[in-house]
């Protein structure tokens, strides 16, 4: 034990790079040594039947005991591999540093904590203690808003759920465990105008107008498809925002949401603002997402493996975790691009085989492994549904197979259950009123725009 725990110590002392070289070279090793040569499988019509039959397996013949059409459970792609990593551009560093990554879910109806914990592969542990804190956290109503963020390692930091537009649950992780507060809005909501031109970065300017880190990441995110901040920001560009701030007896108590954006660049103009739903719409109600479709394949096949990030190892018992959903796709498949994005990566890995990754704006990533033949490269600007592969059986795999996965704000998520983000306008209802709104809104902006 005592060795164990000195080889722990010296690795954590190792360069991150030196870390994972070393965690994927042990990890080789270790498949190498769990690997038989194969026997043929006699029942291999067991595995085709959709009915799960409890059979004894001879402990240790690992080629039977992985999954059909997934990878071996011995041979687990490390989310942090550097080789799937895109490199971050300046604004995203800035704002890497200064603020925690918000991660939200709207409660649908037939959730529950748990079902959201395995969604967005939270730990259960976590969960537990939270429900230890206060077990009203496991009744969650339709439709409410929950906010978490995340340590470096994984665990759940700030845990808030939105119960109604006056009250909000907050759990904290402290040095003594979580911390519960119920927070209860008494104040009065003010909209304040924030204006400011840019010198230097978008993000320097904007935090000299008073703007939080965080209000500066929601309009970066929301306005990742229509403007870049990061790369078409320019000097002498103008802007106006309106933020809503609480005030208590004429003093305001927070810092307040992002309601409205104005900003004017060159002859260029970019107007936005947040509905009622929380979403951003131009001032024709359009919306500023781009939509991800659910199955990057034109056809549905069977799933022969499941997101699961609590997935045993039936022999070591080892948790190791299915970051992605596996299609049994025959090779030579089409795979179809999730969404509109960039390619940022398109190439071999001793594991993954030949893969693919797509940068869909600020927020999401998608990664296609084992692929055939590849039909995009590196830079490439791919839309919805464009053929990017044909799938195959490439890397470490135990029969053809699409490995698929979603990345939303860096962490791997379940494709198939999470919500994805949607185009759709302002619903025709509802259009009318907010264009109205919006107008004001933009005059008002455009009022105190700097000269
Ligand atoms: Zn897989």
């Amino acid at each position: 034990m005592k060795i164990l725990k000195v080889a722990a110590l010296t690795i954590k002392q190792l360069p991150r790079q030196h870390r994972i070289a070393l965690a994927s070279t042990s990890l080789l090793v270790v498949a190498a040594m769990m690997w038989q040569p194969s026997t043929p499988i006699k029942q291999a019509s067991t595995f085709q039947s959709s009915e799960r039959v409890d059979v004894e397996i001879p402990i240790g013949d690992l080629d039977v005991l992985s999954e059909q059409n997934s990878e071996p459970l011995g041979a687990v792609l490390d989310p942090e591999d550097p080789e799937f990593q895109v490199p971050k551009d300046e604004l995203e560093q800035q704002l890497e540093e200064v603020v925690d990554v918000a991660h939200t879910h709207k409660v649908a109806s037939g959730e529950t904590l748990g079902v959201i914990f395995s969604q967005y592969a939270l730990p259960l542990n976590d969960m537990y203690r939270l429900i230890k804190v206060n077990k009203s956290i496991q009744k969650l109503g339709v439709g409410q808003m929950i906010e978490w963020s995340v340590t470096e390692e994984g665990r759940v930091k700030e845990f808030t759920i939105r119960r109604n537009a006056k009250v909000m649950d907050s759990y904290t992780l402290t040095e003594q465990g979580y911390q519960y507060k119920k927070l209860e809005e008494n104040g009065v909501i003010k909209p304040v105008m924030l204006t400011g031109r840019i010198s230097g970065s978008f993000y320097q300017s904007a935090r000299s107008a008073g703007l939080t880190p965080s209000q500066i990441q929601t309009l970066v995110q929301a306005l990742q498809w229509r403007f870049d901040f990061g790369r078409e920001a320019r000097k002498g560009d103008r802007f106006a925002v309106s933020v809503e701030r609480e005030f208590i007896d004429g003093k305001a108590v927070t810092r307040g949401d992002v309601k409205a954006l104005y900003y004017l660049s060159g002859h260029r103009e970019v107007f936005v603002m947040r509905h009622e739903d929380g979403q951003f719409y131009d001032e024709g109600g359009k919306s500023l997402n781009r939509a991800l479709r659910r199955i990057p394949l034109a056809k549905r096949y069977r799933i022969s493996s499941s997101f699961n990030p609590r997935r045993k190892h039936p022999v070591t018992g080892r948790i190791s975790p299915h970051n992605g959903t596996d299609f049994a796709t025959p090779i030579g498949t089409p795979v179809l691009a999730a969404g509109d994005g960039v390619v940022v990566k398109a190439r071999k890995h001793p594991l993954a085989g030949n893969y693919v990754v797509i940068k869909h704006g600020r927020e999401y990533m998608t990664r296609y492994l084992h692929l055939h033949r590849l039909l995009v490269k590196v830079g490439d600007k791919v839309t919805m549904g464009q053929r990017i592969a044909l799938s195959g059986n490439t890397g470490r795999s135990t029969g053809p197979h699409l490995h698929y996965e979603l990345i939303k704000k860096n962490r791997a998520v379940n494709a198939m259950k999470v919500p994805l983000p949607q185009a759709e306008p302002i619903s025709s209802k509802q259009r009318g009123r907010f264009t109205q709104l919006a107008s004001d809104e933009r005059q008002k902006l455009l009022a105190v725009m700097p000269g």
